[in-house]
Protein backbone atom coordinates (compact mmCIF):
# COMPACT_ATOMS: atom_id res chain seq x y z
CA UNK A 1 0.00 0.00 0.00
CA UNK A 2 1.60 3.49 -0.78
CA UNK A 3 0.17 6.54 0.53
CA UNK A 4 0.54 9.95 1.19
CA UNK A 5 -0.76 11.80 3.88
CA UNK A 6 -2.06 15.45 3.43
CA UNK A 7 -3.27 18.23 6.06
CA UNK A 8 -2.28 21.28 7.77
CA UNK A 9 0.94 21.17 10.10
CA UNK A 10 -0.87 19.79 13.48
CA UNK A 11 -3.27 17.99 11.22
CA UNK A 12 -2.07 14.32 12.80
CA UNK A 13 -0.40 12.95 10.10
CA UNK A 14 2.74 12.17 12.08
CA UNK A 15 0.32 10.55 14.56
CA UNK A 16 -1.46 8.44 12.43
CA UNK A 17 0.99 7.79 9.78
CA UNK A 18 3.02 6.13 12.78
CA UNK A 19 -0.01 3.42 13.61
CA UNK A 20 -0.64 2.83 10.44
CA UNK A 21 2.89 1.83 9.90
CA UNK A 22 2.49 -0.35 13.15
CA UNK A 23 -0.65 -1.64 11.89
CA UNK A 24 0.45 -2.26 8.17
CA UNK A 25 4.08 -3.25 8.47
CA UNK A 26 4.85 -0.65 6.10
CA UNK A 27 7.74 2.60 7.15
CA UNK A 28 6.34 5.73 7.98
CA UNK A 29 8.33 8.28 5.90
CA UNK A 30 8.16 11.96 7.23
CA UNK A 31 10.57 14.49 5.75
CA UNK A 32 10.25 16.34 8.74
CA UNK A 33 11.99 13.84 10.75
CA UNK A 34 14.84 13.15 8.22
CA UNK A 35 15.38 16.86 7.98
CA UNK A 36 15.29 16.66 11.78
CA UNK A 37 17.69 13.56 12.27
CA UNK A 38 19.79 15.46 9.47
CA UNK A 39 19.92 18.53 11.31
CA UNK A 40 20.98 16.44 15.23
CA UNK A 41 23.44 14.64 13.42
CA UNK A 42 24.78 18.41 11.90
CA UNK A 43 24.87 17.18 8.21
CA UNK A 44 25.44 19.43 6.00
CA UNK A 45 21.57 18.68 4.53
CA UNK A 46 20.49 19.37 8.05
CA UNK A 47 22.49 22.91 8.08
CA UNK A 48 20.99 23.46 4.88
CA UNK A 49 17.63 22.75 6.00
CA UNK A 50 17.59 24.36 9.06
CA UNK A 51 16.89 28.16 8.06
CA UNK A 52 14.45 27.21 6.20
CA UNK A 53 12.67 25.35 9.27
CA UNK A 54 13.11 27.61 11.74
CA UNK A 55 11.59 30.68 9.39
CA UNK A 56 8.68 28.20 8.72
CA UNK A 57 9.28 27.97 4.85
CA UNK A 58 9.26 24.79 2.66
CA UNK A 59 13.18 23.09 2.35
CA UNK A 60 13.49 23.79 -1.31
CA UNK A 61 12.83 21.55 -3.90
CA UNK A 62 16.53 20.27 -5.16
CA UNK A 63 17.05 19.27 -1.23
CA UNK A 64 13.77 17.27 -0.87
CA UNK A 65 12.53 15.44 -3.95
CA UNK A 66 15.52 13.31 -4.92
CA UNK A 67 16.23 12.67 -0.79
CA UNK A 68 12.97 11.32 -1.23
CA UNK A 69 12.57 9.57 -4.14
CA UNK A 70 15.72 7.53 -3.44
CA UNK A 71 14.36 6.55 0.04
CA UNK A 72 11.28 5.27 -1.41
CA UNK A 73 13.99 2.89 -3.85
CA UNK A 74 15.10 1.08 -0.43
CA UNK A 75 14.84 -2.42 0.35
CA UNK A 76 11.70 -1.59 3.07
CA UNK A 77 10.07 0.22 0.61
CA UNK A 78 8.68 -3.01 -1.45
CA UNK A 79 5.26 -3.77 0.25
CA UNK A 80 4.52 0.13 0.32
CA UNK A 81 4.84 3.05 2.40
CA UNK A 82 2.96 5.97 3.69
CA UNK A 83 4.49 9.63 3.13
CA UNK A 84 3.83 12.15 5.71
CA UNK A 85 4.64 15.83 4.76
CA UNK A 86 5.50 15.11 1.30
CA UNK A 87 4.82 16.21 -1.38
CA UNK A 88 3.98 19.59 -0.16
CA UNK A 89 3.77 21.78 -3.09
CA UNK A 90 2.91 20.94 -6.99
CA UNK A 91 6.51 20.69 -8.06
CA UNK A 92 6.75 17.50 -5.85
CA UNK A 93 3.64 15.66 -6.31
CA UNK A 94 4.09 15.90 -10.20
CA UNK A 95 7.80 14.76 -9.34
CA UNK A 96 6.86 11.78 -7.17
CA UNK A 97 3.97 11.20 -9.84
CA UNK A 98 6.43 10.90 -12.34
CA UNK A 99 8.86 8.86 -10.93
CA UNK A 100 6.52 5.65 -9.85
CA UNK A 101 4.43 5.99 -13.64
CA UNK A 102 8.08 5.53 -14.87
CA UNK A 103 7.90 1.99 -12.72
CA UNK A 104 4.21 1.74 -13.88
CA UNK A 105 3.53 2.21 -10.19
CA UNK A 106 1.00 5.02 -8.70
CA UNK A 107 -0.14 5.67 -5.03
CA UNK A 108 -3.52 3.92 -3.81
CA UNK A 109 -4.29 7.28 -1.82
CA UNK A 110 -4.09 10.43 -1.15
CA UNK A 111 -5.45 11.16 2.79
CA UNK A 112 -6.28 14.44 3.33
CA UNK A 113 -6.66 14.82 6.86
CA UNK A 114 -9.47 17.91 7.53
CA UNK A 115 -9.11 20.28 10.18
CA UNK A 116 -9.83 23.97 10.48
CA UNK A 117 -7.29 26.61 11.15
CA UNK A 118 -8.89 27.23 14.78
CA UNK A 119 -7.89 23.91 15.69
CA UNK A 120 -4.89 23.45 14.30
CA UNK A 121 -3.84 26.36 15.89
CA UNK A 122 -5.24 25.06 19.33
CA UNK A 123 -3.22 22.07 18.55
CA UNK A 124 0.01 23.42 18.05
CA UNK A 125 0.04 25.58 20.77
CA UNK A 126 0.08 22.43 23.33
CA UNK A 127 2.40 19.59 20.94
CA UNK A 128 5.30 18.14 22.15
CA UNK A 129 7.44 15.73 20.38
CA UNK A 130 9.82 12.56 20.91
CA UNK A 131 13.35 13.41 19.44
CA UNK A 132 13.90 10.35 19.14
CA UNK A 133 10.91 8.94 17.18
CA UNK A 134 8.75 11.55 16.26
CA UNK A 135 5.99 10.45 18.33
CA UNK A 136 3.40 13.42 19.15
CA UNK A 137 1.90 14.21 22.78
CA UNK A 138 -0.27 17.28 23.41
CA UNK A 139 -0.29 19.50 26.37
CA UNK A 140 -4.10 19.77 25.65
CA UNK A 141 -4.88 15.99 25.48
CA UNK A 142 -2.35 12.67 25.18
CA UNK A 143 0.94 13.19 27.10
CA UNK A 144 3.42 10.34 28.06
CA UNK A 145 3.14 8.55 31.39
CA UNK A 146 6.31 9.80 32.13
CA UNK A 147 6.94 13.44 32.17
CA UNK A 148 9.35 14.15 29.25
CA UNK A 149 10.03 10.51 28.42
CA UNK A 150 8.85 8.85 25.54
CA UNK A 151 5.99 6.13 25.96
CA UNK A 152 7.10 4.63 22.47
CA UNK A 153 10.82 4.72 22.96
CA UNK A 154 11.74 6.25 25.73
CA UNK A 155 13.22 9.45 23.91
CA UNK A 156 13.27 12.60 25.19
CA UNK A 157 10.11 14.85 24.73
CA UNK A 158 10.40 18.41 24.01
CA UNK A 159 8.60 21.50 22.30
CA UNK A 160 9.95 21.65 19.00
CA UNK A 161 11.39 24.85 17.39
CA UNK A 162 9.32 25.83 14.99
CA UNK A 163 5.82 25.19 16.89
CA UNK A 164 6.52 28.58 18.34
CA UNK A 165 3.03 30.59 17.32
CA UNK A 166 4.71 32.98 15.10
CA UNK A 167 6.54 30.29 13.60
CA UNK A 168 2.64 28.38 13.27
CA UNK A 169 0.80 31.32 11.75
CA UNK A 170 4.10 31.20 9.14
CA UNK A 171 3.66 27.10 8.57
CA UNK A 172 0.15 27.35 8.19
CA UNK A 173 0.13 30.47 5.76
CA UNK A 174 2.36 28.37 3.76
CA UNK A 175 0.52 25.29 3.90
CA UNK A 176 -2.80 27.17 2.49
CA UNK A 177 -0.76 28.83 -0.38
CA UNK A 178 1.38 25.64 -1.68
CA UNK A 179 0.35 22.77 -0.24
CA UNK A 180 -3.40 22.83 0.01
CA UNK A 181 -3.33 23.21 -3.79
CA UNK A 182 -2.19 19.32 -4.09
CA UNK A 183 -5.29 18.01 -2.47
CA UNK A 184 -7.30 18.87 -5.53
CA UNK A 185 -4.59 17.73 -7.86
CA UNK A 186 -4.84 14.39 -6.23
CA UNK A 187 -8.33 15.13 -6.68
CA UNK A 188 -8.12 15.20 -10.57
CA UNK A 189 -6.08 11.75 -10.18
CA UNK A 190 -9.11 10.29 -8.45
CA UNK A 191 -6.89 9.47 -5.65
CA UNK A 192 -7.83 12.26 -2.87
CA UNK A 193 -9.62 10.46 0.45
CA UNK A 194 -10.88 13.45 2.43
CA UNK A 195 -10.67 12.43 6.06
CA UNK A 196 -11.95 14.13 9.33
CA UNK A 197 -8.34 14.56 11.61
CA UNK A 198 -10.66 16.98 13.91
CA UNK A 199 -12.37 13.49 15.50
CA UNK A 200 -11.00 12.01 18.52
CA UNK A 201 -7.57 10.58 17.45
CA UNK A 202 -9.14 6.48 17.66
CA UNK A 203 -11.99 7.58 15.98
CA UNK A 204 -10.16 9.38 13.09
CA UNK A 205 -8.14 5.97 12.54
CA UNK A 206 -10.91 4.29 12.40
CA UNK A 207 -12.48 6.09 9.21
CA UNK A 208 -8.72 5.51 7.92
CA UNK A 209 -8.38 1.61 8.73
CA UNK A 210 -12.23 1.79 7.64
CA UNK A 211 -10.70 3.29 4.12
CA UNK A 212 -7.92 0.67 3.72
CA UNK A 213 -9.15 -2.62 4.42
CA UNK A 214 -7.50 -5.08 6.50
CA UNK A 215 -3.23 -5.15 5.89
CA UNK A 216 -3.96 -7.62 3.16
CA UNK A 217 -5.10 -5.02 0.71
CA UNK A 218 -8.00 -6.36 -0.23
CA UNK A 219 -9.17 -2.88 -0.75
CA UNK A 220 -7.50 -3.41 -3.86
P1 LIG B 1 4.43 19.74 10.16
O1 LIG B 1 3.70 18.77 9.30
O2 LIG B 1 4.04 19.65 11.58
O3 LIG B 1 4.42 21.13 9.63
P2 LIG B 1 6.99 18.56 9.42
O4 LIG B 1 7.73 17.85 10.47
O5 LIG B 1 6.31 17.77 8.35
O6 LIG B 1 5.95 19.46 10.20
O7 LIG B 1 7.92 19.63 8.69
C1 LIG B 1 8.71 20.55 9.41
C2 LIG B 1 9.46 21.46 8.43
O8 LIG B 1 10.32 20.67 7.60
C3 LIG B 1 8.56 22.21 7.46
O9 LIG B 1 8.04 23.39 8.02
C4 LIG B 1 9.55 22.47 6.31
O10 LIG B 1 10.44 23.52 6.63
C5 LIG B 1 10.37 21.20 6.27
N1 LIG B 1 9.79 20.21 5.34
C6 LIG B 1 9.26 19.00 5.66
N2 LIG B 1 8.83 18.35 4.56
C7 LIG B 1 9.10 19.16 3.51
C8 LIG B 1 8.90 19.06 2.10
N3 LIG B 1 8.31 17.98 1.53
N4 LIG B 1 9.31 20.09 1.33
C9 LIG B 1 9.88 21.16 1.86
N5 LIG B 1 10.09 21.34 3.18
C10 LIG B 1 9.72 20.34 4.01
ZN1 LIG C 1 9.89 8.21 21.02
Amino acid sequence: MKLVLLGAPGAGKGTHATHLSDDYGIPHISTGDIFRANLRNGTELGLKAKSYMDQGLLVPDELTVDLVLDRLKQDDCKNGWILDGFPRNLFQAEALTKALADEGDEIDYAINLIVDDQEIVRRMSGRLVCSSCGVSYNTNGLMPKVDGVCDRCGGPVVRRADDEPETVLKRLNVYHEQTEPIAAYYRGLGKEARVDGALPKDETYALLTGLLGDKDGCHN
